[in-house]
């Protein structure tokens, strides 16, 4: 991706919530961002090593005050407060200092999981602009729910119908809703993102057009939100793998060079890839399942595990599995599933996930885990035809014959050929949207003029 030159610089703050699949979207969206002569800053609370920096379109700037060291036995609650104190005591700061050396931020793009930020835009005096990294669908539960039109706590067997939404089984829902008892205040929390949403100048919502068509003329119909989606490295989805910078602020180190070198020994399609984002933890029970589920399908698989959870790996599975498969801690996810080698990921069905996969036509296991992954599995396996969706036993587990089956039934066969199929065409839709000219990038020019226009 080239700056343009020459451009005045308009100047956007950009704040992410401070997790894995939340930097990521709103990083790329910065880049596309500065790609249309906007100056962008990201704005950081890691002291990582490599989050640090500049990498020739985006600046960084850390406003962490504390060490991951020390942040480390607090409690989600506790973090999130001391991230919203040194917001709104930074903020200003970095404000007030842009301004000073001639760089003036005119607008803040903040994650809709932070309302509060749009009192403090408006109080540094810049404009708010609320950014979504979720689904359509999944802000439109929300905002259901925020509008009072879901019946909460819901009847476990009910049918939920709601408006530009295919019909939905409760556990299709975010977990949020239906294991209120699990989470507090998680759903009111999600709700929340829509408390303040009438007054915010911009919002964002990480999808596009074709994808969710009719729940998003229905979000449309309540709020004016712009289509940025997929943010996706264009470079992705054109497979030009030699122009590749690393995805950016990785919040775990990836084990690059082990994962590529490994996939380039391998057959085209023949990869099983598995992977459950940055958060979702899988019990003792099912990571053994799952083991055994990967030994018995025998294709090849590259897994990863992160750090914390690697004590569940059943040791056995280990020294079997040193022929067929590949275990990281964490690996640089566009390139592997941009990689020939790899033909379907394992996933807890994450946004992110769900949009690489599915712009990068890599076909889908899904296997949700919580929050907003049943609702994304659905539309993986129902809507858009690019999967199949694992079933879970009455137990809550997911056994090892039915990972083999699922496992099968994407990488070979009838089915297989269907959601190949499937994909080719959703990856061919996916790159209109963000090239040159395409429905989201023409969104993004929109923004960037209308940006241009407010701040002279
Ligand atoms: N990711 C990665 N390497 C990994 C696993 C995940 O780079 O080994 C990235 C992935 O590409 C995605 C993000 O981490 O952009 C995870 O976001 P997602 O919404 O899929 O899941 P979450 O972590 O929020 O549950």
């Amino acid at each position: 991706m080239e700056r343009i030159q020459g451009a005045a610089e308009t100047h956007v703050l950009i704040l992410p919530f401070p997790i894995q699949g939340h930097i990521n979207p709103m990083l790329q969206f910065s880049k596309r961002v500065a790609c249309k002569g906007v100056k962008v800053t990201l704005i950081t609370f890691s002291d990582k090593q490599f989050t640090k920096g500049e990498d020739g379109l985006v600046s960084f700037e850390s406003i962490s005050n504390t060490s991951e060291e020390s942040r480390k036995d607090m409690g989600v609650d506790d973090r999130m407060k001391k991230f919203q104190d040194t917001v709104r005591v930074k903020l200003p700061e970095i404000v007030a200092k842009h301004g000073e050396s001639g760089f003036p931020v005119s607008c803040l793009i903040y994650d809709s999981m932070m309302p509060w930020a749009l009192e403090l835009a408006r109080k540094i005096g810049i404009s708010p602009a609320s950014f979504f990294t979720q689904s359509c669908a999944v802000c439109a539960i929300y905002y259901a729910v925020h509008e009072g039109k879901l019946n909460i706590p819901i009847d476990d067997q009910a049918s939920v119908s709601l408006e530009g939404m295919p019909p939905i089984e409760v556990y299709d829902l975010p977990s949020f809703v239906y294991d209120m008892d699990k989470y507090p205040g998680a759903l009111s929390h999600l709700a929340s993102q829509f408390l303040n949403i009438g007054e915010v100048d911009w919002i964002f919502y990480n999808t596009f057009d074709i994808l969710e068509e009719e729940v998003v003329s229905r979000m449309e119909s309540k709020c004016p939100i712009r289509l940025i989606g997929p943010t996706i490295p264009s470079m992705y989805l054109d497979k030009r793998l030699e122009d590749d910078k690393d995805y950016g602020l990785n919040l775990f180190q990836p084990n690059t060079e082990t994962c590529m070198e490994w996939l380039d020994t391998k057959e085209t399609c023949s990869v099983v890839y598995v992977a459950f984002g940055s958060i979702a933890a899988l019990g003792e029970k099912q990571m053994e399942e799952l083991a055994q589920g990967l030994n018995m399908s025998n294709y090849y698989f590259l897994w990863v595990v992160r750090e914390s959870e690697e004590k569940k790996i059943p040791r056995k599975f280990v020294q079997e599995t040193s022929e067929k498969g590949l275990l990281v801690t964490w690996c640089p996810q566009l390139r592997v599933l941009a990689h020939r080698s790899v033909g379907c990921f394992m996933t807890h069905c994450g946004w992110n996930s769900t949009l690489e996969a599915l712009s990068l036509e890599v076909p889908m296991v899904a296997m949700p885990q919580w929050t907003d992954q049943p609702t994304n599995a659905k539309f993986v396996a129902d809507v858009w035809k690019v999967g199949v969706r694992v079933k879970v036993d009455a137990e809550g587990t997911v056994r090892k014959e039915e990972i083999e089956k699922c496992l099968r039934q994407v990488m070979e066969g009838e089915t297989a050929n269907e959601i190949r199929k499937n994909s080719q065409n959703w990856k061919k839709l996916a790159k209109e949207a963000v090239e040159e000219g395409g429905s989201s990038d023409k969104n993004i020019e929109k923004f960037v003029e209308e940006l241009k226009c407010s701040s002279n």
